[in-house]
């Protein structure tokens, strides 16, 4: 069994820390100015950064929206649990992969 006080609190510095990431994301995928002075190449490789922050950006949301489940399912029995055997979750598992509900034998 996992320790639920532990984790909630674990759980809410990570959601605070996701939610800092997303904060940093979205100020890194501001749109491009399409100002001369930066040149052409550089905007090439603002683009191309645009392209992986974003992508970054969606990761960090949908791991916050699992986060934020977990949250609010505290009290859920299962909580903790693979879904699929129902063997125990490591407990940095869950908070580095929240997206992962399924053990690595499960899911392979
Ligand atoms: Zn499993």
């Amino acid at each position: 069994m996992i320790d639920r006080t532990q984790f909630g609190e674990q759980l809410r510095e990570i959601i605070a820390a996701t939610e800092q990431k997303i904060a940093g994301y979205e100020a890194a995928a501001a749109p491009v100015t399409p100002d001369d002075s930066i040149g052409r190449v550089s905007r090439m490789d603002a683009i191309n950064n645009k392209a992986v922050v974003e992508a970054a950006l969606r990761t960090a949301k949908r791991k916050l929206q699992r986060l934020k489940a977990m949250e609010a399912n505290l009290d859920d029995p299962n909580l903790g649990l693979f879904k699929r055997c129902g063997r125990p979750i490591p407990m940095g598992r869950v908070l580095a992969m929240p997206e992962s509900p399924f053990c690595v034998r499960c899911s392979s």
